[in-house]
């Protein structure tokens, strides 16, 4: 699995990068994606580390990662990484603001030449940003001019809509887009690790008694070490989804299945900053889900890809 996005931008956004990264790895990338949050710097490198991976021109395999995040200097990059990331490749980078309107609001015409600029061929994967998909700038005019592009844009075209929040968008717009929330990334660990670190000796109060076969096929999965670490991050994915429907409660399942992980590791966690850095993830982490959830018919694909993002973390960690 190719990586898309440098390390730092993956760290604070986990589940955002890995949710993407899973999708361009697996060929299921969604037409419309809309970046939620207020963390603007990082929306602008989440999805220019997006066009470059799709465009990169050296990037001999599937599986390989672009070559900008391939630690060499910028002079040595391919060149439709480097405009990318300078933010003026002519085909593959598009931008729709409201630059220019004394109104604040994007104007219907350049809505217009957009859509047609995309019903063009261009041999570039095209990604499109709407820097203010709020319906105050991106009032109704604009997007229903370019809805149907958004719903069908073909099939190397992808739109970031850029949003504080969702409700500030066009309820028109948000049903053709997967939303993404990327908040700013939260206080990290010193107060939250020494509270992990207070509770973690004690047993895992268990607030939900029908969580109880939960509670141990969890510690089961924990125990089991073998090489098909894979199969048990997929067991607990579905174990986790289980137990969801049955207690109807996300956040009582998934502080549950973290507060295991947390009594487990926090022993540890106590002498060494790796695994107290893991848990600190994992919490982050499981607060994104939480989030996420919320936005989801079926909270399936959402509770893989948290699992699946929770064993790298493990794996890397070796906890
Ligand atoms: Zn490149």
């Amino acid at each position: 699995m190719s990586n898309i996005f440098d390390i730092e931008l993956a760290q604070r956004h986990p589940f955002a990068s890995s949710m993407v990264s899973s999708a361009i790895n697996s060929q299921r990338l969604s037409h419309a994606y809309l970046l939620s949050g207020r963390a603007l710097e990082d929306k602008w490198s989440f999805a220019r580390q997006v066009a470059a991976h799709l465009n990169c021109a050296n990037r001999p395999q599937q599986g390989d990662s672009a070559c900008h995040l391939s630690g060499a200097p910028e002079k040595d990059h391919c060149v439709n990484c480097k405009w990318i990331n300078q933010g003026k490749h002519p085909q593959a980078w598009l931008t729709l603001t409201s630059e220019g309107s004394k109104s604040g609001k994007i104007a219907v015409e350049k809505s217009r030449l957009l859509s047609d600029e995309l019903s063009k061929h261009s041999e570039f994967f095209r990604v499109v940003v709407v820097e203010d998909a709020s319906q105050e700038a991106f009032h109704r005019p604009s997007a229903n001019a370019l809805l149907k592009t958004i719903e069908d844009p073909g099939s190397r075209c992808l739109f970031f809509l850029f949003a504080a929040r969702e409700d500030d968008v066009l309820p028109t717009v948000v049903s053709r887009c997967q939303v993404v929330p990327m908040q700013c990334p939260p206080e990290k660990p010193t107060a939250l690790a020494s509270a992990i670190l207070k509770t973690s000796a004690e047993a895992v109060p268990l607030t939900n008694p029908e969580l109880k076969n939960f509670s141990q096929s969890v510690e089961q999965i924990f125990k089991a070490r073998d090489s098909h670490l894979t199969l048990h991050a997929l067991d607990l994915a579905r174990q986790i989804q289980i137990a969801i429907e049955e207690v109807e409660n996300p956040v009582a399942v998934l502080d549950l299945a973290t507060n295991l992980e947390i009594s487990r590791v926090g022993e540890r966690a106590s002498v060494d900053s790796v695994a107290a850095g893991y848990l600190s993830d994992l919490l982050s982490l499981a607060e994104e889900v939480k989030l996420q959830i919320g936005h989801y018919v079926s909270s399936k694909a959402a509770i893989e890809t948290f699992v699946l993002s929770w064993w790298r973390l493990r794996i890397a960690a070796g906890c």
